[in-house]
């Protein structure tokens, strides 16, 4: 096994994000079994390495220095498996799964719930730190548990009832997510599922710019002092931010709250972007943004400090 995981652990290896831009791993690895991944936890706890996991990088900014500590991507850890015959719609499944595939996968099968998240680039593991969704509904509607490892290796299952889901949020981004078990509803209309899937897709792709290098929506939607959450692309394009330009990177002129890079962005260009668009916001609507996205730096820094 000791041997297998030093072939497993990468040194200065890529990182890849949908931005397309950012630094490299000091340490990456591919488990290729839960064994395997438990150990490289175990291991990394105990040596007091910091663990970051990586998904599909479709919400994440890598600084151009990239990162320390150990990186972990859990592509390999995708299978999709029935738990009960009895109960054709309990699923469970690994957190490196392509939550786009498992959309499509169990729409052909008949199964309906993941639908609502059709078009959004994820693995399963980042569709639940994110709990990603939109107009449709969101991750936490299907969830029944999610299975974890602590730093020390040991397994823990928690709940659906026991995770703390809400707007974007799970507070689950200090754990490392191996996979979950979901809850789907076998339909008797499979025609009017593949449907709603259809018009689910055509809607994002009428409202966002899908075929631009992006990590989708930049900041978070604010909760203003009535309670009332707010668009943030509402906010920045009402400041007139929208085409705003650091270096490669701008605000989509198509979706205010979506970042595209151009060819040569690098990843400071949109960490300096979104530092000026937070600050004009704030200057404009007296509205203090937060990101939505991971930014990863290295131990020390912050985007903040970049941005300044
Ligand atoms: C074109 C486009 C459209 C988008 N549209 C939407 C949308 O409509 N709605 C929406 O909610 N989001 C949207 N997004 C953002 C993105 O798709 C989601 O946030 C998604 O959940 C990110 O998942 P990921 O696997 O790519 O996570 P990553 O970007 O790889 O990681 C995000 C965070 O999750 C953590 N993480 C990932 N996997 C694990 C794991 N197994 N264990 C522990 N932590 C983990 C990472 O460490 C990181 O902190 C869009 C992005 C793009 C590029």
């Amino acid at each position: 096994m000791l041997a297998e995981m030093r072939e497993t652990v990468q040194r200065n290896a890529p990182i890849h994000t949908w931005f397309g831009v950012g630094g490299r791993a000091d340490r990456l690895a591919r488990p290729g079994s839960l064994e395997e991944l438990t150990e490289l936890v175990r291991r990394a706890g105990e040596e007091g390495q910091r663990v970051r996991v990586l998904g599909d990088g479709a919400n994440l900014l890598v600084d151009d220095h990239g990162v320390d500590g150990l990186v972990l991507t859990l592509d390999r850890l995708n299978r999709v498996e029935a738990i009960s015959p009895s109960e054709p719609g309990l699923l469970r499944v690994g957190a490196g799964a392509n939550l786009m595939r498992l959309v499509a996968d169990t729409v052909r099968d008949g199964l309906a719930g993941l639908e609502t998240l059709a078009g959004i680039p994820a693995s399963l593991g980042g569709a639940l730190v994110m709990n990603a969704g939109g107009a449709f509904g969101q991750m936490a509607d299907t969830v029944v548990a999610v299975h974890t490892l602590r730093p020390d290796g040991q397994p823990v299952s928690i709940p659906s009832e026991a995770i703390a889901f809400g707007y974007r949020h799970s507070g689950l981004e200090n754990v490392v997510i191996t996979g979950a078990d979901l809850r789907l509803r076998p339909t008797d209309d499979p025609a009017a599922l593949r449907e709603r899937l259809k018009e689910i897709m055509a809607y994002k792709k009428s409202t966002q710019p899908m075929a631009d290098r992006s990590a989708g929506c930049v900041f978070k939607n604010p909760t203003m002092p009535n309670g009332e959450r707010v668009s943030a692309g509402m906010l920045i394009d009402k400041a007139g931010l929208k085409g705003l330009a650091k270096g490669a990177a701008q605000v989509s002129p198509v979706h205010a709250n979506f970042f595209v890079t151009g060819g040569g962005a690098c990843a400071r260009d949109v960490i300096r972007l979104i530092g000026e668009v937070r600050r004009r916001v704030q200057d404009h609507h007296g509205v203090l943004l937060e990101p939505e996205i991971a930014i990863w730096t290295r131990t020390g820094l912050t985007w903040e400090d970049i941005a300044a």
